[in-house]
C-alpha cells in the first residue's frame, strides 16, 4: 500500500466539501421531509464534475480512483448521508461496466454517467434473495438474438431517477458457478417499470424502489462483457470496490454527527457550566473522535487497496464496511445523547444522522455477512502462520493435522 490519499483524492474531497457546505447541508432537512430525489443537488454535483471521479479518463471521467470517490462520499455524507448514497450508488451501478464491460459498452454507457447526464442503479437484491443474492429468481432467456428478462428486483436505490440499470439475472439455472449474467437495461425499454416506492427510516433524499422486468428484450450489446455466466463473479468484485464507499458514507455521517455534538456541548450550559466541561461528556466526545479517525483511515486503506489491485481487498473492504458502519451507528447515537431531549426532536439536525446510520449496517451486505467474509479470508490466511506451530505446545487436547 504505497499511496493512501493522493493529491487527486484531496482535490476532489475539497470540491465536494465546497458543494456540501454551499448546497447540500442547507437542503438536507428539506429532502429528508419531502423524500424526493434532490435534482437541484444532483445538478450541482454534475456541474462540479463529481460524477466523473471514479470513471477512467478514457471514458470521459477523471480517473481519480476509489480513494477519491471515498473522499467525495465522505464530504457529502458529512452534510447529508442521504445525498452521500444518492451520489455513491452511481459508482456501484457503473463498477460492473468498468470491471467487465466490452470496449463498445464502456464507450457507449460510461461517458454520460461521468458527466452526470445519466444516472445508474444496481439491481442485485430480490424479495427472496438478499444476503443470499445467488438465490435470485429473475431469469434472462435467449430467444433468437435477444435475451428476454423476467422478474422483480427489490430495494433498487436511485430507481426511477436513474436512466440505466445494471440487472443481474439467471441465464443458466443448471450451472453451479456460471448461473448468473448481468445486463444493461435502459429506462423506457418496453416491459421495464418501477413498482413500490419505499417509505424509509433514513436516507430519504434517495428513492429506493422495486424494479419490474416483464419481458424486457435486450441484445448481446446489453449483456455485460458480451459473455453469459460471469455475473455473480462480477457482482462480488463490484462489492469489493463499492464497500469502501458505504464505509466512507458512514465515516462522513459519523463526523457530521460529531461536529454538531461537539459544537452543542460547548454551547449548552447546565449546572452553571458548558456540558463539555463534564468528564462523562468528554469521555463520549473522545471515544467518538478516536473511532471516527480509526474508521476513516481503515476506509482509505481499503480504497487504496482497490486502486492498487491488492489481493487482500475483499477482507479489507469487508472490514472497513463493518467497522465504519458500526462506528456511525454508535457515534450518531451518542451525538443524540449529547443533545439530550433536543436531540430527539425533528427540528434539530441530529436525529436524522441516527436514522440515516442504521441502513449502513444493512446494505451492500449486512454486517453479519461482512464478518463471515472477514473470517473466511482470515482462515485462508492461517496457512501462512504454520511457522509459529513450534511455539504451541502439542500436548494440549487438540487433534492437529499430520
Ligand atoms: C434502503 C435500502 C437500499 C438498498 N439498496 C440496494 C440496491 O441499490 N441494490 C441492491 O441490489 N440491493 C439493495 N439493498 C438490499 C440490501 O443489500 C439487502 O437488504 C441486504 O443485503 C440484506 O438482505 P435482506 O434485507 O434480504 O436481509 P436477509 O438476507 O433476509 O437477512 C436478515 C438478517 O439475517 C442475517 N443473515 C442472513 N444470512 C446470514 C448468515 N449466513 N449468517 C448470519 N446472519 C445472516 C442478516 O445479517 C440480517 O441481519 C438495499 C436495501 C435497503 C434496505
Amino acid at each position: 500500500m504505497r499511496t493512501i490519499v493522493s493529491d487527486a483524492a484531496i482535490h476532489w474531497g475539497q470540491v465536494a466539501k465546497e458543494v456540501a457546505d454551499r448546497v447540500v447541508r442547507p437542503l438536507a432537512t428539506k429532502y429528508d421531509r419531502l423524500q424526493e430525489y434532490p435534482w437541484e443537488i444532483q445538478k450541482e454535483l454534475a456541474a462540479a464534475g463529481l460524477f466523473g471521479v471514479w470513471i477512467p479518463k478514457a471514458y470521459g471521467g477523471h480517473g481519480a480512483g476509489i480513494v477519491a470517490l471515498c473522499k467525495v462520499v465522505e464530504e457529502l455524507s458529512r452534510a447529508c448521508p442521504g445525498v452521500g448514497v444518492m451520489y455513491a450508488v452511481n459508482a456501484l451501478g457503473s463498477f460492473p461496466m468498468i470491471i467487465a464491460g466490452t470496449e463498445a459498452q464502456k464507450e457507449r454507457f460510461l461517458p454520460p454517467i461521468a458527466k452526470g447526464e445519466k444516472l445508474i442503479a444496481f439491481c442485485l437484491s430480490e424479495k427472496f434473495a438478499g444476503s443470499d443474492a445467488g438465490g435470485m429468481r429473475t431469469r434472462a432467456i435467449k430467444e433468437g438474438d435477444d435475451w428476454v428478462i423476467r422478474g422483480e428486483k427489490k430495494w433498487t436505490t436511485n430507481g426511477g431517477a436513474a436512466d440505466l440499470y445494471t440487472v443481474f439475472a439467471v441465464t443458466d439455472p443448471e450451472s453451479k458457478s456460471r448461473r448468473i449474467s448481468a445486463f444493461m437495461v435502459e429506462k423506457g425499454m418496453p416491459g421495464f417499470s418501477i413498482g413500490k416506492i419505499e417509505d424509509k427510516m433514513g436516507i430519504r433524499a434517495v428513492p429506493v424502489v422495486e424494479t419490474h422486468f416483464n419481458g424486457v428484450r435486450v441484445g448481446d450489446s446489453h449483456l455485460l462483457g458480451g459473455k453469459a455466466g460471469m455475473g455473480f463473479v462480477h457482482s462480488m468484485q463490484t462489492l469489493d470496490w463499492a464497500r469502501p464507499g458505504v464505509a466512507a458514507q458512514a465515516v462522513g455521517l459519523a463526523q457530521g454527527a460529531l461536529d454538531y455534538a461537539l459544537l452543542y456541548a460547548t454551547k449548552r450550559n447546565q449546572f452553571g457550566a458548558p456540558i463539555s466541561s463534564f468528564q462523562m461528556i468528554q469521555e463520549m466526545l473522545a471515544d467518538m473522535s478516536a473511532k471516527v479517525d480509526a474508521a476513516r483511515w481503515l476506509v482509505y486503506a481499503a480504497a487504496s487497496a482497490v486502486d492498487e489491485g491488492d489481493s487482500h481487498v475483499t477482507k479489507l473492504a469487508a472490514e472497513c464496511k463493518y467497522f465504519a458502519t458500526e462506528v456511525a451507528m454508535e457515534v450518531s447515537t451518542k451525538a443524540v445523547q449529547i443533545f439530550g431531549g433536543y436531540g430527539y426532536m425533528r427540528d434539530y439536525p441530529i436525529e436524522k444522522f441516527m436514522r440515516d446510520a442504521k441502513i449502513t449496517q444493512i446494505y451492500e451486505g449486512a454486517n453479519q455477512i461482512q464478518k463471515l467474509v472477514i473470517a473466511r479470508n482470515l482462515i485462508k490466511e492461517a496457512q501462512h502462520l504454520d511457522h509459529l506451530m513450534k511455539y504451541i505446545p502439542t500436548e494440549v487436547h487438540c487433534d492437529y493435522p499430520a
